[in-house]
């Protein structure tokens, strides 16, 4: 039987289960249409190793779970299902004299073994922390005038500033520069460029006010507790189809595309204008990522047992490193000591692995489409802050950029951002719009982190588009 919908999505990544969520609760008759054999798209879980071990193929750790409007909401959905699990630190950074330094979940606490910054580091994450709702409900959605200007004003200006500069000037010692590096490294940008502090601060100010959690169970069960949620409200998915035009979709009123601009283009096709198209097909993407999994016989060694006490551990030694390593990336080089973002979920979570075993998830940043097998590099950098780490891994997956995509056709050349991070590109993605969601087409929106606020488990680019797609359902 042929049926029609309200809203056709494309993709059941968290923004395209967002957008059907938010569009179901509102009465309008949804279904999702998905090209892998398994929803979630960068919330998905996998024995990737060896069996029992459970690892997150893409996503593991949810700044954003906590304080996204949308998942506030839907966290708060009776039976919504998700249990977030907190370490007792967000985050451990070892360095190479032996001490790591711990981000904490207390300013004051951070603040105590940052030696010579600790004044310092009170006197601005303190503010930035007390004001974090306001600042998260502005940076998490598009361009608009802000609703606390005072507020957004005082962030803004250190926020704008390469994160070497905002590093150099804010701090004086290693530790908190090192610290503020790791963090800023998530930019996926060259830390001398503007607007590269930006990430670091936010990362930072969500690990005071919410702190960095991990899903018991895996990412799959944020996937898993939506589409639930989904079906509650009638809504239906469907799965193993990759959409490649607009005549492989039912019927609906609107369609809201959960994919990358690049594919947006060639589907939509001709239902686009030339000029918008002709900007889509411009849109950049970032550098990519090497994935590598672990199946470990026991925790990481660690030479600071304190990093057992942070789910997220950045490996990548000191600021100057850091630094390097990134600017590396950019230039288009693959580094020799890379910026490593690990986490140790199975420490806090016990399903994640057979008891007394342990999953470990990591990357490092690659350049865009890059083929090279960075595992050596990698476990390289681990064995420099955790002597004998290699001798626990009892099993190992690896995703290179290409593996990567054929996973999730989404992260275009191993770029999990969903697009390049920069100044310009901060609120115009994918193209200048007053609404970024909506395309010339009032029929076809776009709900992928390829839209404001960008990469990240938050689902607001869902939200934001599903409101968009709603006005539209309103006026036709
Ligand atoms: C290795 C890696 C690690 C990451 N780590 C973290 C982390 O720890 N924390 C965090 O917050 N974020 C992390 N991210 C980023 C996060 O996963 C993404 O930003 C987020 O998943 C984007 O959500 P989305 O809904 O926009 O797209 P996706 O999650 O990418 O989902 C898009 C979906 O659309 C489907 N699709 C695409 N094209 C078509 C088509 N033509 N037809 C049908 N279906 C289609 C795909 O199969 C996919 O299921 C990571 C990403 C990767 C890859």
């Amino acid at each position: 039987m042929v049926r029609s919908y309200d809203a056709v999505i494309v993709g059941s990544g968290p923004n395209g289960l967002a957008a059907a969520v938010t569009l179901a609760e509102h009465g309008k008759t949804v279904h999702v249409v998905e090209a892998a054999d398994e929803i979630g798209g960068g919330c998905r879980t996998a024995e990737l190793t060896l069996p029992g071990f459970h690892h997150d193929v893409c996503s593991t750790v949810l700044p954003f779970g906590t304080v996204s409007p949308f998942f506030t909401a839907f966290n708060n959905t009776a039976g919504a299902g998700v249990e977030l699990v907190f370490s007792d630190a967000p985050l451990a950074h070892p360095l190479d004299d032996g001490e790591a330094v711990l981000l904490e979940r207390s300013v004051d606490a951070t603040a105590a073994n940052l030696g010579v910054d600790g004044r310092r580091y009170r006197r601005i994450l303190g503010p930035i922390a007390g004001h974090a709702s306001q600042l998260t409900e502005q940076i998490l959605g598009p361009l608009r005038a802000p609703r606390h200007p005072v507020v957004m004003g005082a962030f803004g200006v250190p926020a704008l500033m390469p994160a070497t500069a905002f590093a150099r000037v804010a701090y004086r010692g290693e530790r908190a520069r090192a610290l503020f590096a790791g963090m800023a490294g998530h930019s996926m940008m060259s830390l001398n460029r503007p607007a590269s502090a930006s990430i670091g601060l936010v990362l930072n100010m969500v690990a005071h006010s919410a702190g960095w959690p991990v899903a018991r169970g895996g990412t799959a069960t944020l996937a898993a507790a939506l589409a639930a949620r989904l079906a509650e409200l009638g809504g239906t998915v469907e799965t193993g189809r990759r959409v490649s035009s607009l005549a492989d979709l039912p019927s609906s009123r609107v369609h809201v595309f959960d994919v990358v601009p690049r594919d947006l283009e060639r589907i939509c096709a001709d239902a686009l204008p030339a000029r918008y198209r002709s900007r889509l097909r411009r849109y950049r993407h970032g550098p990519g990522v090497f994935k590598l999994d672990w199946a470990l016989d026991g925790p990481v060694p660690w030479r600071d047992p304190r990093c057992g006490r942070a789910a997220t551990v950045h490996v990548g030694g000191s600021f100057g490193d850091i630094v390097a390593s990134e600017s590396a990336v950019a230039a288009g080089r693959h580094p020799d000591r890379p910026l490593v973002i690990l986490a140790q979920a199975s420490l806090f979570d016990a399903t994640r692995a057979p008891s007394g075993q342990h999953t470990l998830w990591g990357y490092c940043h690659v350049p865009n489409g890059s083929r090279r097998d960075m595992t050596a590099t990698i476990e390289a950098q681990i064995e420099r802050f955790a002597p004998g780490f290699r001798d626990r891994i009892i099993g190992r997956h690896a995703m290179d950029s290409a593996a990567l995509e054929a996973h999730n056709a989404n992260i275009v050349g191993g770029d999990i951002n969903g697009g390049m991070f920069s100044l310009g590109r901060l609120f115009a993605r994918p193209a200048l719009r007053i609404s970024p969601y909506t395309t010339p087409n009032p029929r076809i929106f776009i709900c992928s982190a390829a839209t404001p606020p960008g990469g990240g488990v938050h689902g607001m680019c869902g939200w934001w588009a599903g409101q968009a797609a709603l006005r539209s359902l309103a006026h036709r």
